[in-house]
């Protein structure tokens, strides 16, 4: 821990620049009407794929950069801080550690040059159910082993992007919870394709959720998928899923604080052109304390995302350092957006402004 420092090197912040000039090409107007036509980013997401950005954790010998949970966090960071969501494609990142870590060389082969590419999307992560919810070990969903298949059964709830996903990370049980000595064993992973089975054993029923958050139930009815979809050892898929949960925190972390600045360089270009009484309104503490003080919580967390991150890359374990970094950074994100909500007055309301959405 002794060489760890908490600035940027020169190529991090490089790297920060060029994501945010080319974000910036996609203005609050593009936002503002996916929001009205509840659609998926796709022309971003592309643009984000062909220069690398989501490809960023994708060894170089698979076509990725090769580089860290640093770097893939300032990515999304940047995405948020320019106005955007990282939402639509985060996920590609978190997942990608399960892959990375577990899965098999023919899997590493088959998929993550295509996942560089942008050819193949891995966007879509499936472990909640209707009748688990935080309980992860009570998921019904089952996959059996049948011949070269694994025969799939049950049901899925909030997964997101599906429909703009190729493939799907599956977490399912393969043996019955009566039949493990620890309730979260016989619980396997599974990287699947999901193209070819949409109406063959899966049905997709989009649900209707706050912003651009594409999200669906998912039903599996005899769903049949390759046996060599496994990922890792059969019956470990839990421990699999809480290893990627911390890069998840970090990510997750880096989103909110992304939304954090870009909430306050509002609140504080809002606060100094507007006039009432006189002078602009950023001429009044009680203005500007709110903004001081979210400034404050985004710097707090961003420390502790950073340590996280650097942590989570030297292989040291970082539960605490990534929870309390998602903790932070959430917060950071809700005192930014009430400070940047309040000082717009009645324009935080309305959608030209962007603050609402
Ligand atoms: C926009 C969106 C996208 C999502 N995308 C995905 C996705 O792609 N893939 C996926 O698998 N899931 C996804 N989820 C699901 C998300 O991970 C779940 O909502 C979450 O795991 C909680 O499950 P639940 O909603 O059933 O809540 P529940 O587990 O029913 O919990 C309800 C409330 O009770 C609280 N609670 C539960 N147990 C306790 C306890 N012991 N002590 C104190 N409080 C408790 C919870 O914190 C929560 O506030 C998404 C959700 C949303 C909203």
């Amino acid at each position: 821990m002794s060489d760890m420092t908490f600035t940027l090197t020169e190529e991090q912040r490089a790297l920060k620049a060029a994501v945010y000039e080319l974000c910036k090409q996609y203005p609050p107007e593009y936002w503002r009407d996916l929001d009205a036509k509840r659609e998926y980013p796709d022309a971003l997401v592309n643009d984000l794929t062909k220069a690398g950005y989501l490809g960023v954790l994708i060894p170089q010998e698979f076509g990725g950069a090769g580089l860290g949970i640093m770097e893939g966090a300032l990515i999304l960071e940047e995405i948020n801080r320019s106005g955007g969501n990282a939402a639509a494609c985060h996920a590609q990142m978190y997942i990608m550690g399960t892959v990375l870590r577990h899965g098999s060389e023919q899997q590493k082969k088959t998929f993550l040059p295509k996942i560089a590419t942008g050819e193949l999307r891995l966007q879509a992560f499936g472990v909640t159910e209707p009748n688990a919810g935080s309980d992860t070990t009570k998921l019904q969903t089952t996959a059996i082993r049948k011949g070269d298949s694994y025969v799939v059964n049950g049901q899925k709830m909030f997964i997101s992007r599906v429909l703009q996903s190729d493939l799907m990370l599956l977490l399912a049980r393969t043996t019955p919870v009566a039949e493990v000595k620890k309730k979260t064993d016989g619980l396997s992973v599974f990287l699947i394709d999901i193209r070819h089975l949409k109406g063959k054993g899966l049905e997709v029923r989009p649900l209707r959720m706050m912003m651009n958050h594409s999200t669906n139930a998912l039903f599996f009815d005899n769903m049949e998928i390759p046996a060599d979809s496994l990922v890792g050892q059969e019956g470990k898929g839990f421990s699999y899923i809480l290893d990627g949960m911390n890069a998840e925190r970090i990510l997750v972390a880096s989103d909110s604080l992304g939304d954090a600045r870009w909430f306050i360089e509002k609140a504080v270009a809002y606060s100094s052109q507007r006039v009432i009484f006189g002078k602009p309104i950023g001429a009044n503490q009680g203005v500007q304390f709110p903004i001081a003080k979210a400034h404050m919580a985004i710097e707090a967390a961003d420390l502790m995302r950073t340590k996280a991150a650097k942590m989570f890359d030297a292989g040291i374990p970082c539960g605490p350092e990534a929870n309390m970094a998602k903790y932070l950074g959430s917060e950071a994100a809700i005192d930014a957006g009430n400070a940047c909500i309040d000082c717009h007055g009645g324009y935080g309301f309305a959608e030209e402004y962007d603050i609402e959405r």
